[in-house]
């Protein structure tokens, strides 16, 4: 079958009015999960093959996030997709208003390779939670975890329903020239254009989870052990291939030295090795270049050279830092951590202003001021603070950017409704009618309805 043959498929399969029942959806969610335990081990694989990724931090950040999202839909999907009611004004009395979450129907994920399971299959969940078919198109840059979905996917759902096409731009490029009711797309701010632009054509709406540069604003009463252990985590992690990381720390300028030997010491600590599995490469050589470019020897603190043949660079901070610098032109997505400096909290907020909306924003300082201020002042997708990165475990957060950073959010029910249209209805009975608004009209009925009104 042909991509428009597979999308037609699913459009008569959503026609049939199938996923409409909420059970459908529930069974299909166990079945995902069940699949997804079932194969864990080839899952683990497949990603370690990809860029040596452990069975820890996959575990961490990809499947117990998937598991999370699964669970919670089962049990909320019910009354997430409930009519509800709201409120009738006196003009429609005895009428009744209630608004009713309708899946948009055939639906294009669009993934991005960073976190190669979850970017794909969480969208999917709440795509599937809301009643839609899928089509998924992992990235095609991690080739073991793409082929392991597809065949994991393919092999257990039925292609009308929810089908996954591997590819890269090509194949995207084709899927995105049919007519969906809806696109998710996750990756880069220029390939998100290009996305919004297809969309366009058939008015379709869209959720996009782009990048960009997210800062840490450190000031002088924090707890510097405590700042430098969760910031460093924050940072490694996924060797920096992160879109939430902090890309770069600005912090108050009396207390920089005593951040830099804290870093250090985490993470001399923390042991970041690809061979103790602590750690994890650089996805491919293009982004190894790509980061190592952005690397000026005369700035290095701690880290810097990489090795090509290995794919591999080490937690790199960088010191003396200038927004003009190269590394602070562009998202870096890798290992690599600036430190810039401020001497007050209006200079630095007028800074990261000048960039655009950041993904997120991290605040550490314990003065409820300052911390207000940021939050007041910063225009910024979501974001902690005295903590880096784990505003995205908490479901109840709605997930998204802001600006160039993203258009629309998920997790949780804010995935549900990513994938709904909230339909509003008006119901009227038959046996009562006022006559207010009909012809023929005169200056009492208008004194009247003005009276009635209220206005
Ligand atoms: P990318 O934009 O290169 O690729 C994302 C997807 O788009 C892939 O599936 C790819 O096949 C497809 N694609 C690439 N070029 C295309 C083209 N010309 N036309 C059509 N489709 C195309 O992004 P990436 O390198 O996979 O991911 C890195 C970026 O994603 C970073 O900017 C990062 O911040 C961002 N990101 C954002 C989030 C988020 O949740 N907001 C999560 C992860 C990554």
């Amino acid at each position: 079958m042909n991509y428009q043959e597979i999308i037609d498929s699913q459009r008569d399969f959503f026609n049939t009015n199938a996923t409409k029942d909420v059970s459908f959806r529930i069974n299909e969610l166990k079945r995902l999960k069940s699949i997804l335990k079932k194969n864990e081990a080839a899952l683990y694989k497949a990603i370690d093959e990809d860029f040596r990724k452990s069975e820890f931090e996959t575990y961490v950040t990809e499947l117990s996030i998937i598991y999370h999202e699964i669970d919670l839909a089962l049990v909320k999907v019910k009354s997430w997709s409930k009519k509800k009611k709201a409120s009738t004004g006196l003009t429609n009395l005895p009428g009744k208003s209630y608004i009713i979450p309708e899946p948009y129907g055939t639906v294009l994920v669009i993934g991005a390779w960073n976190y190669p399971y979850q970017l794909s299959l969480c969208p999917a969940i709440a795509a599937i939670a809301a009643g839609c078919t899928v089509i998924l198109k992992p990235s095609e840059v991690p080739s073991r975890t793409s082929e392991i979905m597809a065949q994991l996917i393919n092999q257990n759902f039925d292609a009308k329903f929810f089908k996954v096409i591997e590819g890269g731009v090509q194949e995207t490029t084709d899927l995105l020239a049919i007519e969906f009711d809806k696109i998710f797309f996750t990756g880069s701010i220029p390939v998100g254009k290009i996305i919004y632009q297809a969309a366009a054509k058939h008015l379709t709406p869209v959720t996009l989870e782009l990048g960009g540069k997210s800062p840490a604003i450190i000031t002088k009463d924090v707890n510097i052990p405590m700042t430098a252990k969760r910031l460093i985590w924050a940072k490694f992690l996924n060797a920096g291939q992160t879109c939430i990381a902090p890309d770069y720390v600005l912090v108050e300028s009396s207390i920089h030295d005593q951040l830099l030997s804290a870093m250090k010491e985490q993470i001399e600590k923390s042991d970041y090795n690809v061979d103790n599995h602590n750690y994890t490469q650089i996805i491919n050589e293009k982004n190894f270049d790509r980061l190592q470019d952005m690397i000026d020897p005369n700035k290095v603190f701690i880290g810097g050279n990489g090795n090509r043949d290995q794919r591999v660079i080490p937690p790199t901070v960088l010191k003396d830092v200038e927004f003009t610098d190269k590394v602070m032109q562009d998202e870096i997505f890798g290992p690599i951590l600036p430190v810039l400096t401020f001497e007050t909290i209006d200079e630095a907020i007028e800074k990261v202003k000048k960039l655009s909306k950041p993904l997120s924003c991290y605040v550490f300082t314990k003065s409820k001021s300052t911390k207000n201020k940021v939050l007041n002042e910063i225009s910024f997708g979501g974001g902690a603070i005295n903590d880096a990165m784990m505003h995205f475990t908490e479901q109840s957060l709605p997930f998204g950017g802001v600006g160039n950073s993203g258009i629309g959010n998920y997790h949780g029910k804010y995935g549900f409704e990513t994938f709904s249209h909230y339909k509003s209805v008006l119901q009227k009975p038959f046996w009562i009618e006022p006559n207010f608004k009909y012809s023929p009209y005169s200056t009492k009925k208008l004194n009247f309805l003005k009276r009635f009104i209220g206005l």
